[in-house]
Protein backbone atom coordinates (compact mmCIF):
# COMPACT_ATOMS: atom_id res chain seq x y z
CA UNK A 1 0.00 0.00 0.00
CA UNK A 2 1.02 3.32 -0.55
CA UNK A 3 -1.89 5.55 0.96
CA UNK A 4 0.39 6.54 3.69
CA UNK A 5 3.23 7.66 2.65
CA UNK A 6 3.67 11.59 2.63
CA UNK A 7 4.04 13.23 -0.94
CA UNK A 8 7.16 13.65 -2.42
CA UNK A 9 6.96 17.48 -2.04
CA UNK A 10 4.51 19.60 0.12
CA UNK A 11 4.36 23.21 0.26
CA UNK A 12 2.15 24.78 2.97
CA UNK A 13 1.22 28.39 3.11
CA UNK A 14 4.48 28.93 1.50
CA UNK A 15 5.35 32.33 1.69
CA UNK A 16 9.14 34.24 0.40
CA UNK A 17 9.83 37.27 0.07
CA UNK A 18 13.14 40.03 -0.99
CA UNK A 19 13.12 42.01 1.38
CA UNK A 20 10.29 44.09 2.14
CA UNK A 21 8.68 42.42 -1.10
CA UNK A 22 6.76 39.66 -1.27
CA UNK A 23 6.70 37.38 -4.11
CA UNK A 24 4.95 34.15 -2.88
CA UNK A 25 1.68 33.85 -1.19
CA UNK A 26 0.19 31.39 0.97
CA UNK A 27 1.04 28.70 -1.84
CA UNK A 28 -0.23 25.04 -1.07
CA UNK A 29 0.70 22.49 -3.22
CA UNK A 30 0.85 18.22 -2.74
CA UNK A 31 3.26 16.82 -5.57
CA UNK A 32 3.48 13.27 -5.47
CA UNK A 33 0.86 12.74 -3.67
CA UNK A 34 0.87 9.31 -1.77
CA UNK A 35 4.91 8.78 -2.55
CA UNK A 36 3.48 8.26 -5.98
CA UNK A 37 5.74 9.70 -8.33
CA UNK A 38 4.49 12.22 -11.50
CA UNK A 39 5.43 15.50 -13.88
CA UNK A 40 3.81 18.50 -12.58
CA UNK A 41 4.22 22.04 -14.79
CA UNK A 42 3.90 25.38 -13.17
CA UNK A 43 3.27 27.89 -15.47
CA UNK A 44 2.52 32.04 -15.16
CA UNK A 45 3.40 34.91 -16.69
CA UNK A 46 6.52 37.06 -16.20
CA UNK A 47 6.64 37.48 -12.38
CA UNK A 48 4.23 35.32 -11.53
CA UNK A 49 7.02 33.60 -8.59
CA UNK A 50 7.62 30.16 -10.78
CA UNK A 51 11.44 30.72 -9.94
CA UNK A 52 11.23 31.65 -6.32
CA UNK A 53 9.00 28.76 -6.14
CA UNK A 54 11.66 26.39 -7.02
CA UNK A 55 14.53 28.38 -5.59
CA UNK A 56 12.86 27.87 -2.49
CA UNK A 57 12.77 24.50 -3.00
CA UNK A 58 16.39 23.75 -3.73
CA UNK A 59 17.10 26.06 -0.41
CA UNK A 60 18.66 29.04 -2.30
CA UNK A 61 16.15 31.35 -0.61
CA UNK A 62 14.97 30.34 3.02
CA UNK A 63 11.90 29.96 4.53
CA UNK A 64 10.15 28.66 7.32
CA UNK A 65 11.02 25.07 8.14
CA UNK A 66 7.64 23.49 8.11
CA UNK A 67 6.52 25.37 4.48
CA UNK A 68 8.33 22.80 2.63
CA UNK A 69 8.57 19.45 3.15
CA UNK A 70 10.17 16.63 1.77
CA UNK A 71 8.54 13.24 1.93
CA UNK A 72 7.44 14.12 5.37
CA UNK A 73 11.12 15.78 6.28
CA UNK A 74 10.40 19.56 7.01
CA UNK A 75 12.94 21.40 4.68
CA UNK A 76 12.39 24.93 4.45
CA UNK A 77 15.39 26.38 6.16
CA UNK A 78 17.79 24.06 4.89
CA UNK A 79 20.83 25.11 2.60
CA UNK A 80 20.82 24.47 -0.92
CA UNK A 81 23.98 21.68 0.08
CA UNK A 82 21.99 20.14 2.69
CA UNK A 83 18.49 20.06 0.13
CA UNK A 84 20.50 18.47 -2.41
CA UNK A 85 22.14 16.03 -0.32
CA UNK A 86 18.01 14.63 0.08
CA UNK A 87 17.89 13.85 -3.21
CA UNK A 88 16.01 17.31 -4.54
CA UNK A 89 18.42 18.62 -7.59
CA UNK A 90 17.44 21.69 -9.53
CA UNK A 91 18.46 22.69 -13.63
CA UNK A 92 18.14 26.53 -13.06
CA UNK A 93 17.30 29.36 -15.59
CA UNK A 94 20.06 29.89 -17.24
CA UNK A 95 22.01 26.86 -16.94
CA UNK A 96 25.11 28.35 -14.73
CA UNK A 97 27.49 25.68 -16.22
CA UNK A 98 31.29 26.52 -14.87
CA UNK A 99 32.97 27.78 -17.78
CA UNK A 100 36.44 27.16 -17.58
CA UNK A 101 35.26 23.46 -16.85
CA UNK A 102 35.41 20.87 -19.54
CA UNK A 103 31.96 19.32 -20.25
CA UNK A 104 33.27 16.26 -18.20
CA UNK A 105 34.06 18.00 -15.33
CA UNK A 106 30.30 19.71 -15.27
CA UNK A 107 29.10 16.53 -15.28
CA UNK A 108 31.04 15.01 -12.52
CA UNK A 109 30.55 18.35 -9.68
CA UNK A 110 27.22 16.82 -10.24
CA UNK A 111 27.75 13.95 -8.74
CA UNK A 112 29.45 15.49 -5.88
CA UNK A 113 26.77 17.89 -5.17
CA UNK A 114 24.12 15.55 -4.33
CA UNK A 115 24.29 12.58 -2.34
CA UNK A 116 25.83 9.52 -3.56
CA UNK A 117 22.45 7.36 -3.89
CA UNK A 118 22.31 4.45 -6.12
CA UNK A 119 20.39 4.79 -8.99
CA UNK A 120 20.60 4.87 -12.87
CA UNK A 121 22.43 7.81 -13.40
CA UNK A 122 26.55 7.80 -14.40
CA UNK A 123 28.57 9.51 -16.69
CA UNK A 124 27.58 6.62 -19.36
CA UNK A 125 24.05 7.06 -18.89
CA UNK A 126 24.08 10.77 -19.45
CA UNK A 127 26.04 10.03 -22.63
CA UNK A 128 23.49 7.72 -23.43
CA UNK A 129 20.62 9.91 -23.20
CA UNK A 130 23.16 12.86 -24.69
CA UNK A 131 25.07 11.30 -27.36
CA UNK A 132 26.36 15.03 -28.54
CA UNK A 133 27.98 15.38 -25.05
CA UNK A 134 30.20 12.50 -25.00
CA UNK A 135 31.61 13.70 -28.36
CA UNK A 136 32.30 16.88 -26.79
CA UNK A 137 33.21 15.99 -23.31
CA UNK A 138 36.38 17.76 -23.03
CA UNK A 139 35.60 20.91 -24.61
CA UNK A 140 34.69 23.51 -22.41
CA UNK A 141 31.16 24.25 -22.01
CA UNK A 142 30.90 27.49 -23.33
CA UNK A 143 31.97 26.19 -26.72
CA UNK A 144 28.72 24.49 -26.66
CA UNK A 145 25.67 25.64 -28.48
CA UNK A 146 22.80 26.80 -26.31
CA UNK A 147 20.94 23.93 -26.65
CA UNK A 148 24.02 21.28 -25.71
CA UNK A 149 24.19 23.32 -22.41
CA UNK A 150 21.16 22.52 -21.43
CA UNK A 151 21.88 19.16 -21.81
CA UNK A 152 25.19 19.50 -19.94
CA UNK A 153 22.74 21.31 -16.73
CA UNK A 154 20.20 18.48 -16.99
CA UNK A 155 22.99 15.61 -17.16
CA UNK A 156 24.68 17.48 -14.43
CA UNK A 157 21.66 17.64 -12.50
CA UNK A 158 20.79 13.66 -12.96
CA UNK A 159 24.71 12.91 -11.78
CA UNK A 160 23.03 13.35 -8.41
CA UNK A 161 20.49 10.66 -8.89
CA UNK A 162 18.02 13.04 -7.61
CA UNK A 163 14.32 11.85 -6.67
CA UNK A 164 12.87 15.10 -7.54
CA UNK A 165 14.47 17.39 -9.97
CA UNK A 166 13.29 20.99 -10.78
CA UNK A 167 13.38 22.26 -14.10
CA UNK A 168 13.60 26.30 -14.35
CA UNK A 169 12.99 27.03 -17.94
CA UNK A 170 13.97 24.34 -19.84
CA UNK A 171 13.07 25.22 -23.16
CA UNK A 172 13.84 29.38 -22.57
CA UNK A 173 15.50 30.73 -25.70
CA UNK A 174 16.16 27.32 -27.22
CA UNK A 175 15.43 26.27 -31.33
CA UNK A 176 12.44 24.37 -31.41
CA UNK A 177 14.35 21.27 -32.47
CA UNK A 178 16.24 20.95 -29.46
CA UNK A 179 13.14 21.99 -27.39
CA UNK A 180 12.05 18.83 -28.92
CA UNK A 181 14.97 16.38 -28.41
CA UNK A 182 15.25 17.72 -24.60
CA UNK A 183 11.39 16.80 -24.21
CA UNK A 184 11.64 13.92 -26.16
CA UNK A 185 14.28 12.46 -23.67
CA UNK A 186 12.29 13.25 -20.82
CA UNK A 187 10.28 10.30 -20.09
CA UNK A 188 13.75 8.26 -19.93
CA UNK A 189 14.78 11.22 -17.37
CA UNK A 190 12.06 10.85 -15.14
CA UNK A 191 11.62 6.63 -15.24
CA UNK A 192 9.63 5.70 -12.44
CA UNK A 193 11.88 6.36 -9.46
CA UNK A 194 11.99 10.32 -10.01
CA UNK A 195 9.06 13.21 -9.65
CA UNK A 196 10.17 16.57 -11.97
CA UNK A 197 8.86 19.92 -11.30
CA UNK A 198 9.05 21.66 -14.83
CA UNK A 199 8.83 25.12 -14.52
CA UNK A 200 7.76 25.75 -18.38
CA UNK A 201 6.15 29.10 -20.64
CA UNK A 202 5.07 27.10 -23.04
CA UNK A 203 1.64 26.74 -22.17
CA UNK A 204 0.76 23.60 -24.88
CA UNK A 205 4.39 21.87 -24.16
CA UNK A 206 3.55 21.81 -20.26
CA UNK A 207 0.26 20.24 -20.75
CA UNK A 208 1.86 17.36 -22.80
CA UNK A 209 4.06 16.39 -20.65
CA UNK A 210 2.52 16.96 -16.97
CA UNK A 211 -0.57 14.54 -15.42
CA UNK A 212 -0.72 17.91 -13.26
CA UNK A 213 -0.35 21.69 -13.48
CA UNK A 214 -0.71 24.67 -11.44
CA UNK A 215 -1.00 28.18 -12.60
CA UNK A 216 0.94 31.36 -10.76
CA UNK A 217 -0.50 34.36 -11.04
CA UNK A 218 1.29 37.46 -9.07
CA UNK A 219 2.78 34.80 -5.92
CA UNK A 220 -0.22 33.19 -5.78
CA UNK A 221 -1.95 29.65 -6.81
CA UNK A 222 -4.72 30.52 -9.40
CA UNK A 223 -5.51 27.39 -10.82
CA UNK A 224 -4.76 23.82 -10.24
CA UNK A 225 -5.73 20.23 -12.40
CA UNK A 226 -5.06 17.37 -14.29
CA UNK A 227 -4.03 18.43 -17.22
CA UNK A 228 -5.97 17.05 -19.50
CA UNK A 229 -9.14 17.96 -18.10
CA UNK A 230 -8.31 21.91 -17.49
CA UNK A 231 -9.98 24.20 -20.70
CA UNK A 232 -7.66 26.54 -22.60
CA UNK A 233 -10.20 29.12 -20.85
CA UNK A 234 -9.84 28.18 -17.21
CA UNK A 235 -5.71 27.80 -17.74
CA UNK A 236 -6.38 31.62 -19.68
CA UNK A 237 -7.94 33.30 -16.77
CA UNK A 238 -5.62 31.67 -14.56
CA UNK A 239 -2.47 33.18 -16.52
CA UNK A 240 -3.90 36.99 -16.89
CA UNK A 241 -6.43 37.21 -14.30
CA UNK A 242 -9.77 39.01 -14.26
CA UNK A 243 -10.35 41.88 -16.27
CA UNK A 244 -8.20 41.12 -19.34
CA UNK A 245 -8.75 41.05 -22.68
CA UNK A 246 -6.68 38.46 -24.58
CA UNK A 247 -8.76 38.74 -27.64
CA UNK A 248 -8.53 35.58 -28.44
CA UNK A 249 -8.32 32.17 -25.99
CA UNK A 250 -4.82 31.53 -26.63
CA UNK A 251 -2.53 32.00 -23.62
CA UNK A 252 0.68 34.11 -24.71
CA UNK A 253 4.11 31.93 -23.87
CA UNK A 254 7.38 33.80 -23.10
CA UNK A 255 7.86 35.05 -26.60
CA UNK A 256 4.83 37.03 -26.73
CA UNK A 257 3.66 34.22 -29.51
CA UNK A 258 -0.20 32.51 -28.58
CA UNK A 259 -0.32 29.18 -28.31
P1 LIG B 1 10.09 34.83 -15.10
O1 LIG B 1 9.30 33.97 -16.01
O2 LIG B 1 10.20 36.24 -15.58
O3 LIG B 1 11.40 34.24 -14.65
P2 LIG B 1 8.91 34.03 -12.57
O4 LIG B 1 7.50 33.58 -12.59
O5 LIG B 1 9.97 32.99 -12.49
O6 LIG B 1 9.17 34.99 -13.79
P3 LIG B 1 10.21 35.19 -10.30
O7 LIG B 1 11.54 35.31 -10.99
O8 LIG B 1 10.06 34.18 -9.25
O9 LIG B 1 9.04 35.03 -11.36
O10 LIG B 1 9.87 36.64 -9.69
C1 LIG B 1 8.71 36.83 -8.87
C2 LIG B 1 8.72 38.28 -8.41
O11 LIG B 1 9.83 38.48 -7.54
C3 LIG B 1 8.87 39.29 -9.53
O12 LIG B 1 8.08 40.41 -9.25
C4 LIG B 1 10.35 39.64 -9.50
O13 LIG B 1 10.56 40.95 -9.98
C5 LIG B 1 10.67 39.53 -8.03
N1 LIG B 1 12.06 39.13 -7.79
C6 LIG B 1 12.68 38.05 -8.29
N2 LIG B 1 13.95 37.99 -7.85
C7 LIG B 1 14.13 39.08 -7.06
C8 LIG B 1 15.23 39.57 -6.30
N3 LIG B 1 16.40 38.95 -6.27
N4 LIG B 1 15.04 40.72 -5.61
C9 LIG B 1 13.85 41.36 -5.61
N5 LIG B 1 12.76 40.94 -6.29
C10 LIG B 1 12.90 39.81 -7.01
Amino acid sequence: MTTSKPPILELTSLNARYGDFQALFDVQMAIGVHGAHEVVAIIGANGAGKTTLLQSVAGLLQNRHEQIKYKGQAIGALRADQVAKLGIALVPEGRQLFPSLSVEENLKIGATIGRKRNGPWSLDSVYRLFPVLKERRQQASTQLSGGQQQMVAIGRALMANPELILFDEISLGLAPVIINSIYQALPDIVGSETTAVIVEQDVNRAMSVSSRIYCLQEGKVKLQGNSDVLTREQITEAYFGTGVDTGTNAVANNSGNAV
